[in-house]
């Protein structure tokens, strides 16, 4: 009986640790390693603003890039190989979003997908009476069920222009933080008077974007923005990582919600408060 007893106590013992705690032991197992001296190479030449980062936020980032290279699959399409290269330039740009936040905000991420070019994707919609198939050709896409798919070749001009009006690595990420609340509509999780503050904001700079568009002005924001409120959340991350300084002249009130959910300042990288 008290063997018995004990076997249950220990199935007990080991659930609540697995469930609870052994994810957050084996982080910890995994951040006592050192960071590799040829990834941080691979860095300062795939991501530029890493050679700039002040120590906190550099330290924080290598934490980062460590957990996702560990947890996170990688799949070459297409004959693709996936070397260390392509690796940590994709690590890199997306802890690059979450430095000041947590790295559980890539919890439901488990596999990435790289396409060594921008790939054909076969849609089919159905209104209910009419099925429609058409063909699209993407530089990447982000899935709720924890996949994000990236065209390598768009990667890399990315990475070389770290102040361009394109990163399609931000961009896709971004819209993983954009499901953490469950849905995609570009309003990622806040509370209270952020999330007020957030709606209020944005709203307002969206239908900006919009209207000019409608009026022919050429915005300096990526017009793809204007498709749908998910992707004006995307585009914008672009712009608060790759031209902050621009974001913050144009569209301070803008920036600052970036800023509060970010958590961070771009242009100094000081870490800042909510
Ligand atoms: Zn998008």
């Amino acid at each position: 009986m008290l063997i018995y007893f004990l076997c249950v106590l220990a199935i007990i013992g080991f659930s609540v640790f697995y469930l609870f705690f052994y994810r957050g032991w084996l982080r910890d197992l995994r951040l006592r390693e050192p960071f590799p001296e040829h990834w941080q190479d691979l860095l300062r030449k795939q991501l530029p603003v890493y050679r700039s980062l002040p120590p906190q936020p550099r330290h924080q980032l290598e934490q980062h890039v460590q957990l996702f290279l560990a947890e996170k699959s990688f799949y070459g399409c297409d004959g693709f190989e996936v070397d260390d290269t392509v690796r940590l330039t994709i690590a890199g740009h997306a802890c690059l979003l979450i430095i000041a936040r947590s790295f559980s905000d890539f919890d439901d991420i488990t596999s990435i997908l790289v396409y060594p070019d921008a790939y054909r994707v076969r849609e089919i919609e159905s209104d209910g009476l009419v099925v429609s198939e058409s063909e699209q050709i993407r530089a990447g896409e982000a899935s709720s069920r924890g996949q994000v798919v990236l065209a390598w070749a768009e990667c890399e001009q990315g990475a070389v222009n770290p102040n361009g009006h394109h990163n399609v690595i931000l961009h896709e990420f971004a819209h993983q933080l954009d499901y953490l609340d469950g849905t995609a509509d570009g309003a990622p999780p806040l509370g209270g008077e952020q999330a007020r503050h957030w709606q209020k904001t944005m709203t307002l700079a969206y239908e900006h974007l919009r209207r000019s568009l409608s009026h022919h002005h050429k915005p300096w924001l990526d017009p793809y923005g204007a498709t749908e409120p998910a992707e004006f959340f995307a585009v914008l991350t672009e712009a608060f990582f790759q031209q902050p300084d621009h974001l913050k002249a144009e569209q301070p009130e803008v920036f600052e919600a970036l800023r509060g959910f970010y958590r961070l300042d771009p242009i100094t990288f000081d870490e800042s408060p909510p």
